[in-house]
């Protein structure tokens, strides 16, 4: 099963990428934690990428496309995948597709979890990810049991430097402009599927179920 996820920065893409990637046992491919991994460990390409990630902009396709596509042709991804943050924009899509048909591959479901923009800014401010393994919180809706302490590793966890509420809005703009067309582009493709983002995290995951195993 290769799926994409599809939607506004915060709408849970990570969140239910996670739940899918557990219970169907393919990998979860997360472009901005492997951004966020490289920032950290300071690679070139972290700090690269740091530069566009900390002004709410996209980094450039050549610096993501490649990366992907060399991920998805390795062994673990034989029977699937979950993308999650990829692709971005239509050339990152269209560069995806001549790169699966190569491996006489193609996407089934693009997953497009549907949140208005007025929900995302509260969603952010309150978003919590943890600096050792990526798990992510709320701090109201999904908290950790222990405030500041990650539930999985025991890392801290930490607001992210492009959660702040300014660098969100111009995510925002950025998003409709250059990856919503994407939902047009799966839709003619056949395999888009638009999920309520705005329900609770346990009911989100019941719909998007329902659809994969329609
Ligand atoms: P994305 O990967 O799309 O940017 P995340 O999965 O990181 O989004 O979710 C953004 C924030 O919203 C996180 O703090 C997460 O815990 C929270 N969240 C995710 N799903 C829901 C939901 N259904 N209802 C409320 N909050 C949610
Ligand atoms: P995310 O964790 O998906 O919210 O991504 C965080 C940031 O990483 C984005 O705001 C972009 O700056 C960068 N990023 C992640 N994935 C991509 C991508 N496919 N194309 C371009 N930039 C990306």
């Amino acid at each position: 099963m290769k799926i994409i996820m599809l939607g506004v920065p915060g709408a849970g893409k990570g969140t239910q990428a996670k739940k899918i990637a557990a219970k169907y046992e393919i990998p979860h491919i997360s472009t901005g934690d492997i951004f966020r991994a490289n920032i950290k460990n300071g690679t070139e390409l972290g700090n690269k990428a740091k530069e566009y990630m900390d002004q709410g902009l996209l980094v450039p396709d050549e610096l993501v496309v490649d990366l992907v596509v060399d991920r998805v042709g390795q062994e673990d991804c034989k029977n699937g995948y979950v993308l999650d943050g990829f692709p971005r924009t239509i050339p990152q899509a269209e560069a995806l597709d001549s790169a699966l048909l190569n491996m006489n591959q193609k996407i089934d479901y693009a997953i497009n979890i549907e949140v208005p923009d007025q929900n995302i800014v509260d969603r952010m401010s309150g978003r919590r990810a943890c600096l050792s393994c990526g798990a992510t919180y709320h701090i109201i809706n999904i908290p950790t049991k222990v405030e500041g302490i990650c539930d999985v590793c025991g890392g801290s966890t930490v607001l992210r430097d492009d959660d702040k509420p300014e660098t969100v809005l111009k995510r925002l703009n950025v998003y409709h402009d250059q990856t919503q067309p994407l939902i047009e582009y799966y839709a003619n493709k056949g395999v888009l599927a638009n999920i309520d983002g705005t329900m609770d995290m346990a009911d989100v995951f019941a719909a998007i179920e329902n659809t994969l195993e329609k």
